[in-house]
């Protein structure tokens, strides 16, 4: 059963503070409860009397449009000016709410727009600081171009050689012009099979309550009173137990397939023709090849070696195309960015 306990309010007029709530006119001036009163508790509570009680909590009090003031649900005319019921203009919850919202807009007006520029100007140093730091390793790591001179050139050209041998192999299955020489049972793969079930225990955990939180609310009635409602919200804990499962256990099962050991001809790389020089006739070492030999791939690698007036020596790898025009104790013009050529006279560099 919920208590009834007495509000409290101010009168506007007299300045009478922590006036009861069962009082609609102020014992000081006679000022009437109105249409900005609103009511609060003290933190001692005072329970209405059992026999009053039961008048209070029924209906909020309604709001004379002529004069103001706040009146009891069940009040047919004014207490201040007679008036009759009918021409009420809303009530206490309503001049709260509108009481509330003015209240919001004024805290709105009054709070500090966000100032842009002072966010700005706090960060203004890290923002310089960082800047200057990008500018730095910009400049530190920009293009600069050299005038510079080809000291050395140097060539070396490869021919990969593959010799048709025979080799010794193994498989599942023979390939075309293999010539068997054993073969066994080995472990093809293996499968996951089922081999029994096995019981264990896992930690659970579930939600149990284990009681109430009570505490007390007071809900404002809207006629000078509030009424006492104790919550109660149930409380839960972990509780941890264990449960069996039973759980697949899996063996790996090998299975066995025929496995083929053979001899066959491959090609296999087998020898490298070399042929370098710091000259300008790059060529290839063409020696002839044997009956069982076949020519793979050809490499060839082209290297310069420029030297700047400040005696800075590059050693790049370039194209053949730009090797070619290129000339020992010739001017060449070099951009170099971050420590590596970038260019050699207009033409870049991969
Ligand atoms: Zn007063
Ligand atoms: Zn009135």
């Amino acid at each position: 059963m919920d208590k009834i306990v007495v509000g409290y309010w101010d009168c506007p007029y007299c300045k009478n503070k922590g006036i009861s709530g069962l009082e609609k006119r102020c014992p000081a001036c006679g000022h009437s409860q109105d249409a900005g009163t609103k009511f609060y508790l003290k933190d001692k509570k005072e329970y209405v009397d059992q026999d009053k009680a039961a008048n209070y909590g029924k209906g909020a009090d309604w709001t004379c449009s002529y004069c103001g003031s706040l009146n009891r649900y069940d009040a047919k005319v004014c207490v201040g000016c007679g008036a009759d019921r009918e021409e009420s203009s809303g009530d206490y919850f309503e001049n709260v709410q509108k009481q509330e919202e003015k209240e919001a807009k004024k805290q709105e007006a009054k709070k500090p727009q966000p100032q842009q520029s002072g966010g700005m100007m706090k960060r203004l140093p890290f923002i310089i600081g960082l800047a200057v730091l990008i500018a730095i390793i910009a400049f530190a790591c920009r293009p600069r171009n050299y005038a510079a001179s080809v000291t050395e050139k140097a060539w070396d050209r490869i021919i990969n050689v593959e010799t048709y041998t025979t080799v010794s192999e193994s498989d599942w299955e023979v390939p075309d012009g293999g010539r068997v020489t054993d073969e066994k049972e080995e472990i093809h793969h293996y499968d996951q099979v089922l081999d029994h079930y096995e019981t264990v225990e896992v930690e659970k955990s579930r939600q149990v309550q284990d009681g109430y939180d009570t505490h007390t609310e007071y809900i404002d009635n809207g006629d000078g009173t509030f009424s006492e409602h104790t919550v109660e919200t149930p409380r839960y804990t972990t509780e941890y137990y264990t449960e069996e499962e039973e759980r697949p256990v899996y063996v790996d099962v090998p299975r066995y397939q025929t496995k083929y050991y053979y001899d066959i001809e491959r090609w296999i790389p087998e020898k490298q023709l070399e042929t370098s020089g710091t000259d300008d006739e790059p060529y290839w070492d063409e020696t002839a090849l044997t009956e069982n030999e076949r020519e793979g791939e050809r490499e060839k690698t082209y290297t310069v070696e420029i030297t700047t007036e400040k005696n800075k020596v590059y050693e790049v790898n370039i194209s053949e195309e730009l090797w070619d025009t290129l000339e020992i104790g010739e001017e060449a013009d070099i951009v170099v960015k971050s420590g590596r050529v970038k260019s050699i006279n207009g033409t870049e560099l991969n």
